[in-house]
């Protein structure tokens, strides 16, 4: 019997195509199976490469990059158009409350291409004049070009904004694109090729392919020898597979990593915003965003009024289905995730932990028993070693610490392999400047979290990535620079 759901197909050279492998697309809420997937081969991922290379020699390659900012915002005119489309797609894979999708994921998405096709109408090249030893007044100008094909890859947590995020510079600069999204969302990645289809740009200029990662689609589109650079968001583990193989050919990469970041309150700090900022920053997205933060240090004489504080506010956070009236916290991606997580949680308690809430799963008595939950949770009395203090759990927990002194707690702050970023809470703006120096990340929030502005670098040091996107910085990782010297 033919299956009634939905079957996500594969975009390439400008058309949708179905192949013979599948995978099926799971919901987080109740395990229920809500699609199939078509799965690329090495065959799917060469037709990909080859056609982003014919679009490179044809319309798309010779396109102006005013004429790539119209396309842009007709790609955002069109998601738009579609928005509660993309509202269900990513909630139905994600399972992450309607509300964070609307005004989070969906929006970010229609700014990603809005912001990119403004900065590439802007961006210039730059101009030098010398004078040459035969006394002739000699210039030198830059050229923006496109590397040629780009191969994004992005992961499950923030599904549509992440890959608009890598997307839309891509496409600004000229780039031909050939995207994997992560297997547990493939739904809003497809919208979006639709989206694109409709926005009418020429075959080939963008592909969205289908599957997982080792032995499958990611590893054979970031080994095709025809990708020019690729631009990756996920683990840092798959960070260091996926170098190993632009290795071979010298290709350009740009890695957004994984995280083990820290919030940080002084005793000055307005108490009652620090404590909404930090629930905010260890469980918004069940605590799955790179920039959460899973190590909080509290300075001393404030510590025990914070945990208690923090203690009654994740008891209070609801979790629930998507479409539930003030629902806080959804599941987590899968199942197989959940257990990662709980292995944390039995390691935490082997290591000394003092669960000051949840550590559990939440029971509903529905159909919710078969979906991917679990409690926030709150640990206190890890040693600064432990694998739960050093580790990235990526899901809702933190480990509170109290300290006494600025050079302990930016020591401690920095001695992690990773540095995404971190957030302080202090009413000492000279002391906010003075500990932002000082820690080892990409980026610091003073007095809140996860507030962009979409032209700031964003990346991390050590584990945490290679490079810098975000604004003027994606445009230079999007591009090759061409010098002209020119002596009339
Ligand atoms: P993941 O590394 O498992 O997967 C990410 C993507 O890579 C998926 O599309 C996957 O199919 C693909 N992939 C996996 N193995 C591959 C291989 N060998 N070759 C090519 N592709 C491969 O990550 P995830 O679990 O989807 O995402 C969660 C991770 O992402 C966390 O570590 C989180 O911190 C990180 N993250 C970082 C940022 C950031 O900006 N720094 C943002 C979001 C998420």
């Amino acid at each position: 019997m033919p299956s009634s759901l939905p079957l996500l197909r594969h975009y390439i050279d400008g058309e949708f195509v179905a192949s013979a492998k599948r995978f099926s697309n799971i919901s987080p809420v109740d395990g229920s199976v809500i699609g199939e997937v078509c799965e690329a081969g090495q065959d799917e991922i060469d037709r990909a490469v080859a056609a982003a290379q014919a679009a490179q020699a044809g319309a798309w390659g010779r396109s102006s990059a005013n004429e790539r900012a119209d396309a842009l915002l007709r790609i955002a005119a069109a998601i738009e158009r579609r928005f509660e489309e993309f509202v269900a797609a990513e909630v139905a894979d994600t399972g992450r409350p309607l509300k964070q999708a609307r005004t989070l994921d969906v929006a970010r998405g229609v700014q990603n291409f809005r912001s990119f096709a403004e900065l590439v109408r802007q961006a210039g090249g730059e101009f030098h004049e010398m004078r040459a030893l035969d006394g002739n007044d000699v210039f030198s100008y830059t050229l923006r070009k496109p590397h040629g094909v780009v191969a994004v890859i992005s992961p499950w947590n923030l599904p549509l904004l992440l890959l608009t995020w890598k997307v839309a510079p891509a496409l600004a600069c000229g780039n031909s694109v050939v995207a994997k999204p992560s297997e547990e969302t493939p739904s809003s990645a497809t919208l979006l090729a639709e989206v694109i289809h409709e926005a009418g740009l020429p075959a080939g200029a963008f592909n969205l392919v289908h599957g997982f990662g080792p032995g499958s689609a990611g590893e054979f589109l970031t080994r095709h020898p025809e990708v020019d650079a690729i631009t990756f968001t996920g683990e840092s583990r798959t960070g260091e597979t996926i170098m190993r193989a632009a290795a071979t050919g010298v290709r350009e990469v740009s890695f957004e990593l994984g995280g083990k970041n820290a919030a940080v309150v002084l005793a000055d700090a307005d108490f009652d915003k620090a404590v909404a900022g930090v629930l905010r920053s260890s469980f918004t997205n069940s605590g799955q965003v790179c920039l959460c933060s899973e190590r909080v240090y509290v300075e001393r004489p404030i510590f025990e009024r914070f945990v208690t504080a923090l203690k009654a506010g994740a008891e209070k956070l609801k979790i629930g289905c998507p479409d539930e009236e003030g629902v806080d916290m959804g599941p987590l991606i899968s199942r197989a995730h959940r257990d990662k997580v709980l292995d944390y949680f039995a390691l935490a308690r082997g290591e000394g932990a003092s669960f000051v809430t949840g550590g559990g799963v939440p029971r509903f008595g529905d159909a919710r028993d078969g979906g991917a939950w679990v409690q926030p949770t709150i640990w206190t009395g890890l040693a600064d070693d432990a694998r739960c203090v050093r580790e990235e759990v990526f899901g809702p927990v933190c480990h509170v610490a109290p300290f006494d002194a600025d050079d302990e707690v930016v020591r401690r702050v920095n001695d992690s392999d990773y540095g995404l970023c971190a957030a302080l809470w202090t009413r000492d703006l000279g002391r906010a400047h003075a500990l932002s120096r000082r820690f080892r990340v990409g980026m610091v929030w003073v007095n809140t979290w996860f507030l962009r502005d979409l032209r700031t670098p964003f990346g991390g040091v050590g584990l945490s990535g290679i490079g810098r996107e975000g604004g003027r910085h994606s445009l230079d990782f999007y591009s090759e620079l061409t010098t002209v010297c020119v002596n009339p």
